[in-house]
């Protein structure tokens, strides 16, 4: 008899263990619908902003350019706190820099980077007002360029500040970064908006070239760099 119960009780608990198994799967792809429902809903820069991969570089083209080379200071903040908080690996940082600043190869423009510093400071009026937020940076640490990296940027991928001579570049964007920073150091050279897609200063492609107009205006300006106007402010688009 009591083995007679016994068994029971097993076939019992097999059943329950299979009902328990079968409402796990059911819960698990009930809970992989709303995790997918929330990704699918959720801001887009989830979706289509992402970070630009390591393997992906830019090669530089021959320079036109026979003239000397015009060599720029820049300074580069990587902000580390608050909203717009960027998470760029060293590696990153490097990758985004040298590739950018590639680009400039081609009007025989190249930059020297001066400082790289982590940013800890208050970031919440970085776009709203970036003149104010630009007091809060030791003017010692400020070059002719400074390069803001930030993690986002209210959806853009990047913006020039060109009345600051500063710009900068999202981690999370639709395009390729050291292609933002070069289009945003454009606009800070002067550029505006070319309808070449091949262009780097095309809008929303992934064109690296600079027209032969863009490389002497770039030139020129990269010479006259000292003489600021620091009214001008700009905010920038795609
Ligand atoms: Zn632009």
């Amino acid at each position: 008899m009591d083995n007679e119960y016994f068994s029971k009780d097993e076939e019992l608990e097999e059943e329950s263990g299979s009902f328990f198994k079968l409402s796990f799967v059911r819960i698990s792809l009930a809970l992989m619908l709303i995790v997918s429902l929330i990704y699918i809903s959720g801001p887009r820069e989830y979706l289509f902003f992402q970070k630009t991969p390591l393997y992906t570089t830019f090669t530089s083209l021959k320079t036109p350019v026979e003239k000397e080379e015009v060599s720029i200071p820049v300074s580069v903040f990587i902000l580390r706190e608050g909203s717009f908080k960027s998470s760029r690996t060293d590696e990153e940082i490097n990758h985004v820099l040298e590739n950018g600043f590639r680009v400039f190869r081609l009007a025989n423009i190249t930059f020297e980077k001066k400082n790289i510093f982590d940013l800890y400071v208050n970031s919440e009026n970085f776009l709203s007002n970036h003149s104010q937020f630009l007091k809060q940076i030791d003017d010692d640490k400020k070059q002719k360029i400074n390069i803001f990296l930030t993690g986002h940027l209210d959806g853009k991928n990047g913006v020039a500040f060109t009345g600051l001579n500063s710009l900068a570049v999202a981690d999370y964007i639709t395009s390729r970064d050291y292609r933002v920073l070069a289009h945003e150091i454009g606009h800070i050279l002067g550029l505006g908006h070319s309808n070449h897609p091949s262009s780097v200063m095309y809008q929303g492609s992934y064109g690296t070239k600079l027209s032969v107009t863009e490389i002497a205006t770039v030139r020129k300006n990269a010479k006259e760099l000292k003489g600021l106007n620091l009214e001008k402010i700009n905010l920038d688009d795609k």
